[in-house]
């Protein structure tokens, strides 16, 4: 199993091998750039966001987020470990939305932080709010 990764320098989706993900950098294949995915998450922008919910055939979970966002922070350890359990099943994005104000106000984020799922390249579920593991893994198991 892979996972797609947008690369930001050259806008172009990359396929990272599952074992490849875990340990060594990923490389963008036709930048030769270094990938912003780690620990199976990748930090998306706006561009990068569209693409991937469009290209994704499998589930897409995204994490809005930012900087200044104490309850964004604490949840990030539980984004990751989900993350790596279901590489490869469902793919692991962050939106910062400070940087990113666009997919902001495309998906009307009113808190942060804010998780949605996307499958298929639409919207079909949405959570506001830091969730425990457990809950978590039951709504990425749940489309994957
Ligand atoms: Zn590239």
């Amino acid at each position: 199993m892979d996972t797609l990764v947008f690369c930001k320098k050259c806008e172009k989706l990359n396929r990272v091998p599952n074992e490849k993900a875990l340990s060594d950098l990923a490389i963008c294949g036709n930048c030769k750039s270094e990938l912003d995915f780690h620990h199976g998450i990748q930090e998306v922008n706006d561009l990068g966001l569209q693409k991937i919910i469009r290209s994704s055939s499998v589930p897409v979970i995204v994490d809005f987020w930012a900087e200044w966002c104490g309850p964004c922070k604490a949840f990030a350890p539980t984004f990751k470990l989900a993350a790596k359990e279901f590489l490869g099943k469902t793919t692991f994005l962050k939106v910062n939305t400070e940087l990113n104000p666009h997919s902001s106000s495309t998906f009307q984020i009113r808190s942060i932080p804010t998780l949605i799922i996307f499958k298929n390249g639409k919207e079909i579920e949405r959570q506001s709010g830091a969730l425990p593991l457990q809950a978590l893994k039951s709504l990425v198991q749940k489309y994957s």
